[in-house]
């Protein structure tokens, strides 16, 4: 047991984003170290161990999803990109060098305590040998060890790829999973670049596990990046 709150390690060079962080971090029993540029940011994520990293994308010196390429190939720890409005391509390279979560600037500090809330939640899940076998949201419940999915009392009977889909969105629950991730893992790698394979079975999804299909509650859009599928 420990009293203090986690870590969050921010690699940030513009001080008014960095006041923004530290003020609403520090009044919600986050501790934090700081970093102005991407080799600093590097040194720190390996000198204090943090428990999550929130990264900007643009650094004087290296970009965030270089940063995101280096740190993963030590640590599994969650990174969180902060990006600008515009970085649109650089949020998706930098989730697919296996970044977690994004927040597009400007955000509220409501949303930036959901994003870290997850991503913690996760490493916990990560960590705990039993992990929940069952997901359930709302009228939702998959059975991942039966492989059952149900809406409300009724079972729901899907295609292997509508399950493998679903499977992959629950494992990364709350997060956003960019398209090229989806079909890396539903499909294989040589599936990456064909979206429409996506949009169909999400589509056969929504249809089968939606209440209104066309106003997604579960399989959220994210428009140009990918899905995410919502927790609580
Ligand atoms: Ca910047």
């Amino acid at each position: 047991m420990t009293t203090e709150g986690p870590l969050v390690l921010v690699v940030e060079d513009e001080p008014q984003m960095s006041r923004f962080l530290r003020a609403s971090l520090g009044t919600h029993g986050y501790r934090l170290v700081e970093a102005t540029t991407a080799n600093e940011g590097l040194a720190q994520a390996t000198a204090s161990r943090p428990d999550v990293v929130l990264l900007d994308l643009g650094l004087p010196d290296l970009d965030g999803i270089e940063v995101t390429r280096r740190m993963r190939a030590w640590t599994r720890t969650p990174i969180i990109v902060l990006s600008a409005r515009g970085q649109e391509e650089d949020k998706i390279s930098a989730l697919d060098a296996g970044a977690d979560d994004y927040l597009t600037k400007p955000f509220s500090v409501g949303e930036l305590l959901a994003r870290i809330r997850v991503a913690l939640r996760h490493t916990a899940e990560a960590a705990s040998a039993e992990e929940e076998p069952v997901f359930s949201l709302d009228e939702l419940r998959v059975d991942l060890g039966a492989r059952q999915v149900f809406v409300g009392p009724s079972e729901v009977h899907l295609t292997p790829t509508e399950y493998s889909l679903l499977t992959t969105l629950i494992e990364h629950a709350g997060k956003v999973v960019t398209h090229r991730q989806l079909l890396k893992e539903v499909w294989g790698p040589s599936y990456v670049e064909h979206t429409q394979y996506l949009r169909v079975f999400m589509g056969q999804l929504r249809q089968k596990l939606e209440p209104e299909p066309a106003k997604p509650r579960y399989l959220v859009n994210e428009p140009g990046v990918g899905y995410r599928l919502r927790v609580r």
